[in-house]
């Protein structure tokens, strides 16, 4: 089955303009939407806020090292990650790896294998996880379209506080699947706050009081007593 990957969100996370307006021109042909983060600090702020489909990070940038922004990265998300990696520099590669990339483009490299790589890790990676695209229907009920970053149930657009859409969308994509507390403070709320579990708490109450019908006794969002939530399997 082809993918279409048309409208994803890429970031590119890289100092030297002249790569990022390359990258920028040739993903945007193929129908990206692409944004830009010309360091590690800016980078970090950005897949907060914006939950790209894909990165391209730069191994070398002026502020954190590329490998750093990368640790960071996988503390808050799951989000694929291509390291681009300066040539001749085959320890870069192995390194990003096992830390956690998905793959790494050699610079230089051409439109073609820029695009081709990057088709390849979303491809691998959305049908791994059965993809979080396009309208998706838990049940006659609730309905989710994350790239409108609209929630319908029963037919009315619900409106979701940043944070509370930002909950959802971690739990959906892991739906089937526990997600701890810790992984969701980490996730959604920061690194910084993994000590301040009482917040998972107060906004699943405030999502289930938007989504559930009973939110005393909760359908979608199950809580998984002392580990964390899970997002009821509704691919089965
Ligand atoms: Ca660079």
């Amino acid at each position: 089955m082809e993918l279409d990957f048309k409208d994803r969100r890429i970031l590119v996370v890289e100092d030297e303009e002249r790569m990022v307006r390359f990258i920028r021109l040739n993903l945007e042909y193929d129908g990206f939407q692409v944004s830009e983060a010309l360091n590690g600090v800016e980078a970090i702020n950005k897949i907060r806020n914006v939950l790209p489909d894909i990165i391209l990070l730069d191994v070398m940038l002026p502020d954190i090292d590329g490998f750093e922004v990368l640790r960071m990265i996988r503390e808050i998300s799951t989000v694929p990650v291509i390291m681009l990696t300066a040539k001749g520099e085959e320890d870069d590669r192995v390194r990003g790896l096992e830390m956690g990339a998905d793959d790494y483009i050699t610079k230089p490299f051409s439109p073609r294998e820029l695009v081709s790589r990057v088709k390849a890790v979303l491809r691998r990676t959305e049908t791994a996880t059965g993809g979080t695209h396009g309208l998706i229907e838990v049940d006659d009920r609730l309905k989710l379209d994350f790239d409108r970053r609209e929630v319908w149930v029963a037919g009315e657009l619900v409106n979701l506080r940043p944070t509370e859409y930002r909950l959802l969308y971690h739990l959906v994509k892991n739906a089937g699947w526990v997600v701890t507390h810790d992984q969701l403070l980490t996730k959604v709320w920061g690194y910084e706050y993994r000590d301040e579990p009482h917040y998972v708490r107060l906004y699943i109450n405030y999502l289930r009081k938007k989504i559930e019908e009973d939110p005393a006794n909760p359908k979608y969002i199950l809580t998984e007593r002392g580990v964390g939530y899970r997002f009821v399997d509704f691919r089965r």
